[in-house]
């Protein structure tokens, strides 16, 4: 049967790593995996490109789109930015056969869970968050202010994680091993 997945973890955590390369080993394998792009408002980062790292969209798009009930879940952060998982493509790749993986946090996790009970819940964490903090500051996309922001929510998110069914240690250089992990549990493959 294939899988609704949810991955989240604070980011600097490696969990869009791990995801990318979870990409591959489904398409070097020829199976099908559909990892969602949500919806934000907030600005790209350099790099990002819409409709494949997000749809970046306008707040006005997006509070049109929550009117007409096109989002599985979302949230509003503290910063005033929308995030949103579309319905649309979930549903539609879940009927073709695909597993699906949203990378969301842990409010999308309970908003789906309510209405995908068999939803996994994959929590993505690292041994210490002081090399999270080295992390945010070597990508350089974001202002001091910004970086002490996703420590505190970093923090924060990490007191939520015995929610989740699973928690995956994502050691230093060691994004392969914990794609595998997460390719086992979508697979039933005992660990
Ligand atoms: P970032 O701005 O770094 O791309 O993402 C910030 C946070 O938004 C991350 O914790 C990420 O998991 C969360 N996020 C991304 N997309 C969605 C979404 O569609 N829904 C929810 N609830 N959170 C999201």
């Amino acid at each position: 049967m294939n899988k609704l997945m949810v991955i989240s973890g604070p980011s600097g955590s490696g969990k869009g790593t791990v995801v990318e390369l979870l990409k591959k080993k489904y398409e070097e394998e020829n199976k099908k995996l559909y990892v969602s792009v949500s919806c934000t408002t907030r600005e790209p980062r350099e790099g990002e490109v819409d409709g494949k790292s997000y749809f970046f969209i306008t707040e006005q798009e997006f509070e049109e789109k929550l009117n007409d009930h096109d989002f599985l879940e979302y949230n509003k952060y503290a910063n005033g930015k929308y995030y949103g998982t579309p319905k649309s493509n979930v549903v539609k790749y879940l009927n073709d056969g695909y597993d699906v993986i949203l990378e969301i946090d842990i409010n999308g996790y309970r908003q789906i869970k309510e209405n995908y009970p068999d939803v996994i819940g994959v929590f993505i964490t690292l041994d210490d968050l002081d090399k999270l903090e080295e992390r945010l500051r070597n990508r350089g996309t974001e202002t001091e202010e910004q970086i002490q922001d996703r420590m505190n929510r970093a923090r924060e998110e990490i007191k939520d994680k015995d929610e989740y069914p699973y928690v995956l240690i994502n050691y230093e250089g060691k994004a392969n091993e914990t794609m595998e992990q997460v390719y086992n549990i979508l697979n039933e493959i005992s660990q």
